[in-house]
């Protein structure tokens, strides 16, 4: 299930970020024991009342000249128009309705896309009669909310949720495998994808995809159906904000939400930069398989260490994301691109794998019985009962009998043993811990 995203806009300085923080606040907490993965400010995860949702706050975009902020903020409009499911518009209660709100308020209310109007900095109840004046701005009920003590949120996310598409699946089968390529321009992208279709891409041609502006590639090799998703040549051309990280970012998340499996490709010829780890972090996030994929290998000068060093360059860079195989190729070349698609192969079948529970329990009673969990203040995590509750991503949950005894250490220690036994190469693993005694 893709999470739909959710894009703030505003001036600067109404609070977009406060509140962005705010949001993913909650989520925060609960991967706060993932070391590695970047907490970036251009993306989060966010859960209300049981959904899911990316949230992206779309300040930052610089423009410069006359009207700077006027410029920048139409920018930003123009990219959550674009590009999300739910824009908050966050206005400032204390500044009033401004000339620049009133445009922006113009732009987003002509497109048609759902927009929830958050008027922030109501900090106490005498604030409250500030929000009436938003009412003008035509967006029915303005949600008084204040980021500084984060009241008003729960009624603003109830109005956003009420919102979200009723299904964002897309219309391919299951068995369908969905790839994403994703990566920094000019890493060769598009020369893989040309490379691995090869001439089969004159018949499929690009079939307009089911999930609004996407163009998907659908192709199919030895009886397996794929789509590449999205592919990475679409570029909006002309738009404002088309050269920002920010929106490369949201192309990079909307497609990985839709993915089964990520090719995370990297010019080998430059190396790994921060933005590849925003992405490659938010595909670890979102529960996919990956596939690191070092493209250009034709021009790199090597000799018998190059690889080796290379691979782990990869593994400091992404500590989180060991799981993720490492291939070497050339799109020009085609050198070693036959050996994709079987890695894709693999990877989505263990990122769809589910082991029966008794062998579950088997591996984990080995475990613990070799290096038993230790104990914090005189009491011991008991694993009473193991079973996986789902696929993409494999999802394990360990009964417990207290939670809190669990440590990430120790998890971890579990995790490996796991993988260990079953692989599951190329995708992240879930391990949530319940109580039961
Ligand atoms: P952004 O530029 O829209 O991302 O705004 P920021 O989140 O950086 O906030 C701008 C300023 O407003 C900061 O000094 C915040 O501390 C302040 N601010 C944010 N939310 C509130 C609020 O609810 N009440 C008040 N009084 N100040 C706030
Ligand atoms: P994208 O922006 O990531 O889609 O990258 P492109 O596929 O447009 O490729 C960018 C440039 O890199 C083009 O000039 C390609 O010809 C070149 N390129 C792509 N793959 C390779 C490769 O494996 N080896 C070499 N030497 N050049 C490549």
């Amino acid at each position: 299930m893709a999470r739909p995203i959710v894009a703030i806009v505003g001036r600067p300085n109404v609070g977009k970020s406060t509140i962005f923080n705010r949001m993913i606040g909650d989520r925060l907490a609960i991967v706060e024991d993932m070391p590695g993965v970047t907490r970036d400010r251009l993306y989060g995860i966010g859960e209300w009342l049981n959904h899911q949702f990316s949230v992206i706050d779309t300040g930052g975009i610089e423009i410069d000249g006359d009207d700077a902020i006027l410029k920048s903020v139409r920018a930003q409009a123009e990219l959550a128009i674009d590009e999300a499911d739910v824009i908050v518009f966050m206005v400032d209660g204390k500044a009033g309705v401004t000339a620049a709100d009133q445009e922006v308020a113009e732009l987003l209310f002509r497109s048609k896309k759902p927009v929830v109007l958050a008027v922030n900095k109501i900090d106490n109840i005498k604030r409250q009669d500030d929000i009436y004046e938003f009412y003008s701005l035509g967006f029915g009920t303005p949600f008084g909310i204040s980021g500084a003590h984060g009241t008003g949120l729960g009624d603003l996310l109830d109005e956003v949720v009420q919102h979200f598409p009723a299904d964002t699946e897309d219309d391919y089968g299951d068995e369908v495998i969905r790839v994403a390529l994703i990566g920094r321009p000019n890493v060769g992208k598009s020369s893989l994808v040309n490379t691995v279709l090869g001439e089969e891409r004159v018949i499929v041609s690009d079939v307009a995809g089911t999930t609004r502006d996407a163009i998907d590639s659908p192709f199919e090799r030895d009886g397996q159906p794929y789509v590449i998703i999205d592919t990475a040549g679409m570029r909006k051309r002309g738009k404002v904000y088309e050269n920002t990280e920010k929106y490369s970012v949201m192309r990079a998340m909307k497609a990985i939400e839709r993915a089964d499996v990520v090719l995370i490709v990297i010019n080998g010829e430059e190396g790994i930069i921060e933005q590849d780890k925003h992405v490659a972090g938010y595909a670890h996030e979102a529960g996919k398989a990956s596939v690191f994929v070092v493209n250009k290998w034709d021009v790199v000068e090597k000799d018998e260490k190059t690889m080796q060093n290379f691979t782990q360059k990869i593994r400091d860079h992404f500590l989180f994301m060991t799981y993720a195989p490492i291939l070497f190729l050339s799109a020009k070349t085609k050198q070693r691109v036959h050996k994709l698609l079987p890695v894709v192969n693999h990877v989505a079948e263990q990122h769809a794998m589910r082991i029966p529970t008794h062998v579950l329990n088997d591996v984990i009673s080995d475990a613990v019985a070799i290096n038993p969990p230790p104990t914090d203040k005189g009491r011991r995590l008991r694993i009473n009962y193991v079973t996986q509750v789902s696929v993409k991503p494999p999802t394990i949950v360990l009964f417990v009998n207290d939670p809190e005894l669990m440590h990430f250490s120790y998890e971890r220690y579990l995790e490996n043993k796991i993988r260990g036994a079953f692989g599951f190469e190329g995708t992240p693993l879930r391990i949530l811990t319940r109580k039961k005694s």
